[in-house]
């Protein structure tokens, strides 16, 4: 991996701790030889993200909540004062009421809908919108996480699914758009990982040890493979891949059933 993205520089949103996805695919990123930039969500995140942006050589930090257009405008305003061009972006962000990720999906609130939506799913749009003027002179790769919840229904991901499934969609839709610019728009789709955000939807334990249990690798995903898989996208070796979603699970989305030992 080391110097697949020498001389490449981009955004990382979504660090709230040293457990986040999107830690892993800073850290793999900048000892592949990125110079990165990062967004935090409000002063106590902003904190804990201190140290780690600078032990990976970062000085660069700026506070955004994505329903906040004024604070995304200012963010890659800073970004495009310090580098005239960047090479890509990291959306690792996702948000629904914790109370409507449990029990049944027919339960989930016309409040709680939106906010999910707009947050989980509709802020990659404003981030692709304000990104791709930066990405003009050599292309670029807009990278967001998403969930196997997108497709199949998984016990209490609930609105997070739907919210994943616009995600999804709209990877797609924005690799068409900007891929005659030479942006690629790419979602990886980790198994349950042990983060904040997982942490929050309903027995979110028996999820991560059914995965591990079950997946044909018997592994759920690390920080590691998520990272290594950001690397590869963001590289010029993934330059023919646009508006895909990459698992990384350890294979659990190809089966129709436990394994035979779990039945
Ligand atoms: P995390 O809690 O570490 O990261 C979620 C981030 O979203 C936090 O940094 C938080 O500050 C940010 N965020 C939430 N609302 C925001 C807002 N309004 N403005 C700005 N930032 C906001 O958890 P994570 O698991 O690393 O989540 C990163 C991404 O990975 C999410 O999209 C999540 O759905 C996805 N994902 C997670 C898992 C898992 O099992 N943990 C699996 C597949 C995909």
């Amino acid at each position: 991996m080391s110097e697949m993205l020498k001389g490449k520089r981009g955004l990382i949103m979504g660090v709230a701790n040293e457990r986040s996805i999107a830690w892993g695919i800073a850290k793999a990123m900048a000892e592949a030889g990125a110079e990165l930039a990062f967004t935090y969500q409000g002063e106590a995140f902003g904190k804990r993200l201190e140290p780690l942006a600078q032990s990976v050589g970062s000085d660069f930090m700026v506070d955004v909540d994505v329903t906040d257009d004024a604070s995304l405008d200012a963010a890659f305003d800073q970004l495009g004062a310090r580098w005239s061009t960047i090479d890509f972006v990291v959306h690792a962000i996702a948000f629904s009421d914790k109370s409507e990720l449990t029990g049944r999906f027919l339960n989930t609130s016309r409040e709680n809908f939106k906010n999910s939506m707009d947050i989980s799913a509709y802020s990659f749009i404003e981030v692709a919108r304000r990104a791709h003027p930066l990405m003009v002179e050599n292309g670029g790769t807009l990278l967001t996480l998403t969930y196997m919840g997108s497709n199949r229904v998984t016990p209490n991901y609930n609105v997070m699914g739907v919210a994943k499934a616009a995600l999804e969609s709209a990877t797609r839709y924005l690799a068409n758009d900007l891929g005659p610019e030479g942006i690629r728009v790419n979602a990886i789709s980790p198994g349950p990982m042990k983060t904040l955000a997982g942490a929050a939807i309903g027995g979110a334990r028996k999820t991560y040890k059914h995965t591990d249990m079950n997946a044909p690798l018997r592994s759920n995903a690390t920080l590691e493979a998520v990272g290594g898989t950001a690397v590869y996208l963001a590289s010029d070796a993934g330059a023919c891949t646009t508006g895909e979603i990459i698992r990384v699970d350890g294979g659990f989305h190809v089966l129709g059933m436990p394994q035979a030992e779990h039945l």
